[in-house]
């Protein structure tokens, strides 16, 4: 398994997929792009709310974008 790192703007939309996550570079917790549940960070820098399908970021220089390649 490796992790193919993707540019996006955090200001404009998250992209979603079912290989695509995102990173905390603060606490370095992986999180789906299209979760089923409200989820968030260890360090809360990003949160997902599933009721409006939105993304929460606090500190957007520390969440990235990537896509885990199973090949
Ligand atoms: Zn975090």
């Amino acid at each position: 398994m490796s992790k193919v790192y993707i540019d996006f703007d955090p200001k404009e939309n998250f992209p979603k997929g079912d290989d695509l996550f995102y990173e905390c570079r603060s606490c370095g917790i992986e999180i789906p792009s299209a979760p089923q549940e409200n989820l968030c960070c260890k360090c809360f820098n990003i949160f997902y709310d599933v009721d409006e399908d939105k993304f929460t970021v606090g500190d957007i220089a520390n969440i990235a974008l990537f896509r885990k390649n199973t090949t």
